[in-house]
């Protein structure tokens, strides 16, 4: 055993309290990987922060020995983000889940990170009926700071942009142990927006751990309408679909749209790898949310959407009249899954691996790329689970290929590996880009991706940590 590595560990048992620092086998094994195809790598030891000391003393200890620090919460960002592919500490920061403060009128919330979408959800309906959170359709137990630090997607991105936009700034922890504070935040004790200051929070997002810990976050939430409704449009040919869509999307009348591949509602009715479509089902499942403060402009914002459904069935689109997801519910209960956010979509997890080559980039490119990377995975034997969501105003899209597979069958890790490869040299081709960028697509891809912008990326990773010990091979440029 390395030397340097026992002393930085008796050190941590020496400087924290011994409930917080793990290292058995089982403990370490379960913090080697996660639910994709992504290689995984033991840990050396698990260090259960609770506060923004401990992480301050871990990241002081860590520095000085130069051994890795991987920030982790619940690990679901399916991209091998948390992976230590190096070794070195674990922080698990699940039990700083403090929700700090919550100011009503200037509607922004202040989040450790441990803090879930269940969470916040329970908080907000307990004590702020008034408010909401965006939700999306990761699991309830799954981290809200994690996921604006990532640029994530929820059921208000429609209209508010990825969870990244609603940041308001946030406090981090620095390698060296130092501390700073990002937004108004820097100055006022009114953490209500990140403007006017330089964004320094933009020294984080996306970055995946490599910057810092972010320690505590402001961020915005938004009226809770009393009215509000999510119904399904089923649509029998993509493309129509998405012309449909673009109308929708330039109404601005609803909160969030999103397209769903037929094996989603295939899988709702308990097929786990659907292959096959019969002609006469659905192509595609639009759900759309819609809500209004005032009964008499929600009747006119589901009014528009009818006439809007009825306009194009007139000409001939095959889509069907709006179906009520609570009324699907009471003929189908596992459509439930759908029914609110944040919810357990556990039929992606029952056959014990999940990845998935999820990209942003422009909504005028989903036709070619659903219909090419929908044949790529049927020609790998995989169930051709695609998610498409306009996003900010429909200024861009999502586009998401979904794979579930059997983590404990080899070959078919190595057809996934291929088929996640060839995906995304699909998207990048047609102007997307993978979110939650996994480190494989940054190697696969560097040569693409513009050489000065890799330099500033890498300059600033050096400038916040000259070690570069802070969650080493992601955004590894
Ligand atoms: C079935 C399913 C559906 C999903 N749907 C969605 C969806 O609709 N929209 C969406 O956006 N995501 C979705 N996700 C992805 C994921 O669940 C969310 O993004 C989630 O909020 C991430 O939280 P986490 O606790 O799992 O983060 P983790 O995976 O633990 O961490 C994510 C990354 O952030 C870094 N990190 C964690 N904490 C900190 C910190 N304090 N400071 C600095 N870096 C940190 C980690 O090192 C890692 O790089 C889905 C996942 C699953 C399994």
């Amino acid at each position: 055993m390395n030397i340097l590595k026992t002393d930085y560990r008796s050190q941590l048992k020496k400087e924290l309290p011994a409930d917080r620092i793990y290292d058995q086998h089982d403990i370490l094994t379960d913090y080697s990987d996660d639910w994709t195809e992504i290689p995984g790598h033991t840990p050396d030891v698990i260090v259960k922060v609770h506060s923004v000391e401990d992480i301050q003393t871990v990241l002081k200890i860590a520095n000085q020995h130069k051994v890795p620090v991987v920030p982790r919460v619940a690990n679901t960002n399916i991209g091998g983000l948390a992976i230590p592919e190096k070794g070195g500490v674990v922080l698990d920061l699940t039990e700083m889940n403090r929700i700090l403060e919550t100011n009503e009128e200037d509607m922004y919330a202040i989040l450790e990170p441990g803090v879930t979408w269940g969470d916040i959800k329970t908080h907000l309906a307990e004590n702020y009926p008034t408010l909401r959170f965006g939700y999306s359709l990761s699991p309830p137990y799954t981290s809200i700071l994690a996921n604006c630090l990532l640029d994530g997607l929820s059921n208000l991105s429609l209209k508010h942009g990825t969870t990244a936009h609603w940041i308001n700034g946030f406090e981090a922890v620095l390698p060296t142990g130092e501390i700073i504070r990002t937004g108004i935040g820097a100055v006022s004790s009114n953490w209500c927006t990140k403007s006017p200051m330089p964004d320094l929070t933009g020294f984080f997002v996306n970055f995946q751990g490599t910057t810092g810990i972010v320690s505590k976050l402001s961020v915005q939430l938004w009226p809770n309408h009393p009215h509000r409704k999510r119904f399904f449009v089923l649509a029998y040919d993509t493309n129509e679909m998405y012309d449909f869509i673009s109308l929708l999307v330039r109404a601005e009348v609803c909160d969030d749209i999103g397209g769903l591949s037929w094996p989603v509602g295939k899988m709702l009715f308990g097929d786990k790898n659907p292959l096959y479509r019969d002609p006469a089902e659905p192509e595609q499942f639009l759900y759309i949310d819609v809500s209004a403060e005032y009964e008499d402009l929600f009747e006119v914002k589901l009014a528009i959407i009818e006439r809007l459904v009825k306009e194009q069935q007139k000409q001939g689109v095959r889509l069907e009249s709006p179906l009520d997801v609570q009324k699907l519910v009471k003929v189908a209960p596992r459509f439930e899954k759908f029914a609110d956010f944040p919810a357990e979509l556990d039929f992606l997890l029952e056959l014990g691996g999940l990845t998935w080559i999820g990209t942003f980039g422009p909504i005028s490119g989903w036709k070619e790329g659903v219909k090419r990377g929908m044949n790529l995975m049927e020609e790998q034997g995989f169930a051709p689970i695609v998610v498409t969501r306009p996003m900010q105003g429909g200024h861009f899209g999502v586009l998401r290929f979904i794979a579930v597979f059997d983590k404990s069958d080899s070959e078919q890790v190595e057809r996934v590996t291929e088929l996640n490869r060839a995906l995304s040299d699909l998207v990048i081709d047609l102007g997307f880009f993978p979110y939650k960028t996994p480190p494989w697509v940054i190697k696969r891809h560097r040569d693409k991706l513009d050489p000065n912008f890799l330099k500033m990326v890498a300059k600033v990773q050096k400038l916040l940590d000259p070690n570069g010990i802070m969650n080493p091979g992601k955004w590894s440029v």
